[in-house]
């Protein structure tokens, strides 16, 4: 049984044919990253999965319930952006803690809750500063951080790396791997880089003009003829 349904999903933006049709499953747990040329509809299909754009068609379902016309915030899903879009006027802990207040969580549960994920990210020591105050490395696992607090049934991460220098890169790569082994949870991933879909994938999935072109494990993939 899939636990993420996506079937015959169409996006058109006016009257470009950005999404033609896309079918796919996805299991409790998995990860599945999506790879493709630049404009070959990666980041709208993941968009559209978080309920940032509307599709024009189709349906996706999410843990046995239909989300294809619920609002964003609505879905169950946490989104980590290319650009962190921490609130900067806010310290590590107050980005932390910021859904859950507004969720009126109650103070202690917050508090331990930041604390699990702080320590599990390594941010015990930056919980006091502000963005500005932060490597970018540090600014994404606050953003990542903001998702997990959250306990959403899927994470969606839109190029999360592609901002960061390529010794960092290689470090969140792992630290993303670590991450989905303890969690558990179901993660989206876009990135253009094959390193990262081979290294964190258990399933690739290659768009090309809107469409699927294929779908397989990396090692099925990326195996040498
Ligand atoms: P990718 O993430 O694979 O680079 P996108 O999903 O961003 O591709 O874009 C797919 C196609 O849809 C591109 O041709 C892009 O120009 C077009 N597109 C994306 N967003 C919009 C938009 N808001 N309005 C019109 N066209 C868009
Ligand atoms: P990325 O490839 O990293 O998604 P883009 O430069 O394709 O970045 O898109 C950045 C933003 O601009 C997105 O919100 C996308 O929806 C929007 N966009 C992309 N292409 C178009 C377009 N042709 N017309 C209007 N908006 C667009």
């Amino acid at each position: 049984m899939s636990y993420l349904a996506i079937t015959e999903l169409q996006k058109y933006y006016d009257s470009y044919h950005a999404l033609r049709g896309i079918n796919l499953s996805i299991k409790e747990g998995e990860f599945v990253v999506f790879v493709g040329p630049s404009g070959c509809g990666k980041s709208t299909l993941l968009r559209t999965i978080a309920g940032l754009e509307s599709s024009s068609s189709g349906s996706i379902n999410l843990d046995g319930r239909d989300i294809t016309e619920l609002a964003s915030s609505k879905r169950d899903l946490a989104m980590v952006f290319q650009s962190y879009a921490l609130y900067p006027h806010m310290t590590v802990a107050e980005n932390l803690s910021f859904a859950l207040r507004l969720a009126k969580v109650p103070d202690e549960e917050v508090k331990e809750k930041v604390r699990s994920v702080s320590a599990s990210l390594q941010l015990d020591p930056l919980l006091e500063r502000k963005p500005k105050e932060l490597s970018g490395g540090q600014r994404q696992r606050v953003a990542i951080g903001r998702a997990i607090v959250r306990q959403p049934k899927v994470f969606l991460f839109d190029e999360p790396l592609s901002n960061l220098d390529a010794a960092l890169r290689v470090q969140m790569r792992l630290e993303l791997a670590r991450l989905h082994k303890k969690l558990g949870t179901t993660m989206i991933y876009v990135t253009h880089d094959q390193v990262e879909a081979m290294t964190l994938a258990d399933r690739v999935v290659i768009l090309n003009a809107g469409s699927i072109e294929q779908v397989g494990t990396p090692l099925e993939l990326y195996r040498q003829p």
